[in-house]
């Protein structure tokens, strides 16, 4: 086992007039805590203690003080005087995370101001570090000390996180897991055995159900209830719904990652999310696919989830992974979501599961040499792009008329 720890940037995303001169408050009273302390040459947490009690601050900055201090003070660093601009430390707990995909800026963090008032802000993270903060969200990383600065103006959160990840020898054959994202089923995930057969495909088709059932309930009821101006009674039975929503999302990955886990030496292949915004013949149906259906989300999660019992994640081209046939590589096509026809009437799979196909595919590309072990993830959730999602796009009908207008942001 071995512990990473990393520290995630966010940038609190244009704090009003009323929270801006809260965070300066703070930052004020604990310059104040801090040079008082200093000046007083506290070595001890007790003696920090006396002197920080006295400010305007909540306990976990105060606590961060009263371990900062003494090592200020007790020769650990060389410090004959204090620089100007400290950041705001909090002990863990303080600050806290919190998700929700269906807003323009998608995560929010809590900064303990006094006592028992806190500051809820929209931040806008580094999307390198998405899957840190799935980790975090979930409970399945740790959150260490947290930092508040400023820098030309903007504000900033540092937060410290740390989780356990498996490290595993990989000297026997691998086992490419090809992993789809869907439409009717939530994930898909097929691999070939030694034989090169098709092998224990599981779909997640109950799950993608339920997803799709509480986004609908999602855009039809906030928008009734905001019809009738019950925006707060919306806002929580929204939020209410996204956690069920995140809820399936993280049963299902670890339900991937479980399964990966029996095979020998397992890669997880998942498609990658830069091509897939690049592919233009992919259009409205991939942009569906991420910004509707959580891909990002799904990706994170299983990105850390793996790393946790030591499966690697590659990740590889989707161009015409649904629309080739597994077993010849011939063109194909889709009659309805569930199936996949093949054109080659030589072939002796005419026809085949839609997704299962996919994933075959997926994991065929990777045994084929075409791989990335990380994608690229400048923008991929953005919250411009989060914010388009404004309504159901579920039913066939709406994919319909939504190709011809989606697909030009597929770039
Ligand atoms: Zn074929």
């Amino acid at each position: 086992m071995t512990e990473l720890t990393e520290t995630l940037e966010l940038k609190l995303v244009e704090p009003n007039a009323h929270k801006h001169r809260k965070l300066c408050e703070t930052k004020r009273a604990y310059q104040d805590a801090l040079e008082a302390a200093f000046n007083a040459n506290c070595t001890t947490q007790t003696e920090a203690n006396d002197v920080v009690v006295n400010y305007d601050l909540s306990g976990y900055a105060k606590n961060a003080l009263k371990k900062y201090v003494p090592q200020l003070c007790g020769g650990s660093y060389d410090a004959k005087e204090l620089h100007d601009d400290h950041p705001v430390r909090f002990t863990n707990e303080g600050p806290k995370l919190d998700h929700k995909p269906q807003n323009a800026i998608e995560w929010y963090v809590k900064i303990p101001h006094h006592d028992d008032y806190n500051l809820w802000l929209p931040a806008q993270p580094n999307p390198e570090q998405r899957e840190w903060l799935e980790a975090l969200h979930a409970r399945d990383a740790k959150m260490g000390e947290c930092r508040l600065f400023d820098r030309d103006g903007e504000w900033y959160l540092h937060v410290v996180a740390t989780r356990d990840v498996e490290e595993r020898s990989s000297s026997a054959d691998e086992t490419p897991i090809g992993v789809d994202i869907g439409e009717a089923s939530l994930l898909t995930v097929c691999h070939r055995d030694e034989r090169g057969s098709p092998a224990t495909p599981n779909l997640w088709n109950d799950e993608g159900k339920q997803v799709r059932r509480l986004r609908e309930t999602y855009f039809t009821a906030t928008r009734r209830l905001q019809q009738r101006g019950s925006e707060r009674i919306a806002k929580s039975y929204g939020d209410s719904l996204w956690r069920q929503i995140d809820g399936i999302l993280h049963t299902v990955t670890s339900e991937v990652v479980a399964y990966a886990d029996q095979f020998e030496n397992p890669v997880l292949v998942l498609e990658d999310l830069t091509h897939i915004r690049e592919s233009m013949d992919y259009g409205a149906f991939m942009n569906r696919r991420l910004h509707g259906w959580g891909f990002a989300k799904m990706h994170a999660q299983l990105r850390y989830k793996a790393a946790e019992k030591g499966i690697r994640v590659e990740t590889v081209n989707p161009a015409y992974t649904s629309k080739t046939c597994h077993c010849c590589g011939e063109q194909g096509y889709r009659p309805d979501q569930a199936t996949f026809k093949c054109s080659n009437l030589e072939c002796w799979v005419s026809e085949s599961h839609a997704d299962i196909n996919a994933a075959l595919n997926i994991a065929d590309r990777y045994l084929s040499g075409e791989s990335h072990s990380r994608e690229h993830t400048d923008d991929d959730d953005s919250a411009e792009e989060g914010g388009r999602l404004t309504g159901p796009q579920d039913s066939q009908a709406d994919a319909e008329a939504q190709e011809l207008t989606l697909g030009a942001y597929a770039s």
